[in-house]
């Protein structure tokens, strides 16, 4: 657990609902996530996990409820009590504080490993060139890859992609990293020193929402354990309590199945 969890919220989502033609996704999704926090989301394929991440990042747009990320409200303005649509250049402005780590790196393999962490601070951010570069060789040591900062992704593990793509949403200094299923596309045995790098992060006071079925990492990691089922919030709590003694049948048939 990190022990800078605080009172403040970082996310907070109210409400909401997001459905895909007449298929409901999300069916009044309330979670609050302080800063420090991480907040392990469980639950079946098709609950709608991937859609709850996406839509904390503007990535889907929500059609009821609202969620705001260190206390700025996502893809809208209010104005007395009524809500703007934010402008796409705002939005990406926006998604710019929020890192997103997904299944399959999505690095950009025309860039070598160095350039793929430089591209966003310098485009998005207007950073100086020589100070992202410098930023970029510190996160590549921090994921144990500063050997690797001229090699292309292709010519990486998986793991080792995935680890550039950590470093690659830290280099944007986020308030908060969103993790979909991280390890999930990796081979068994590169599995923890993502998970590892992921820990480090966690231990450091990143605040992070964190897909996947690794129950032992969760157990470990996690502040806060969420359970989702179709588009509901089933239950969270602490770890020891939704991991050792679910209150919902739907909680434990689900564990009872990947442990
Ligand atoms: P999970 O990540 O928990 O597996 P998802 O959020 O990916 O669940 O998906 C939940 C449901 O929404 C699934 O039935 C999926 O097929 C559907 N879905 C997700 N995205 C779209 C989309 N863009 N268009 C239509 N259906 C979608
Ligand atoms: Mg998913």
């Amino acid at each position: 657990m990190s022990s800078t969890a605080g009172q403040v919220s970082m996310v907070e989502v109210r409400s909401v609902h997001k459905s895909f033609g007449p298929l409901e996704v999300l069916r009044g999704i309330d979670l609050d996530v302080r800063a420090g926090e991480v907040a392990v989301v469980l639950g079946p394929s098709g609950s709608g996990k991937s859609t709850l991440l996406r839509t904390i990042n503007h990535l889907e747009k929500v059609d009821s409820g609202w969620i705001s990320v260190d206390g700025t409200l996502v893809g809208y303005r209010r104005s007395g009590d009524k809500l703007y649509e934010l402008r796409e250049r705002e939005v990406l402005k926006q998604r710019t504080r929020i890192g997103f780590v997904f299944q399959n790196f999505r690095l950009f393999p025309h860039l070598t490993v160095l350039e793929n962490l430089v591209e966003a601070p310098v485009s998005a951010l207007k950073r100086p060139r020589e100070q992202a570069v410098a930023a970029a060789r510190g996160l590549l040591d921090r994921v144990g890859l500063a050997d690797k900062a001229d090699a292309y992704p292709k010519q990486l593990s998986g793991g080792q992609q995935q680890r550039v793509a950590i470093a690659r949403a830290l280099a944007l200094e986020p308030a908060l990293l969103l993790f979909d299923e991280p390890t999930s596309a990796l081979d068994p045995e590169l599995v923890g020193e993502v998970l590892d790098v992921i820990k480090d992060l966690a231990a450091s006071g990143t605040t992070m929402i964190v897909v996947t079925h690794e129950i032992g990492f969760a157990r470990e990691v996690a502040d806060t354990v969420v359970f989702m089922d179709e588009g509901r919030v089933v239950e969270q709590g602490p770890p020891a309590e939704v991991l050792d003694s679910p209150r919902h049948e739907r909680t434990r048939a689900f564990l009872s199945k990947v442990l």
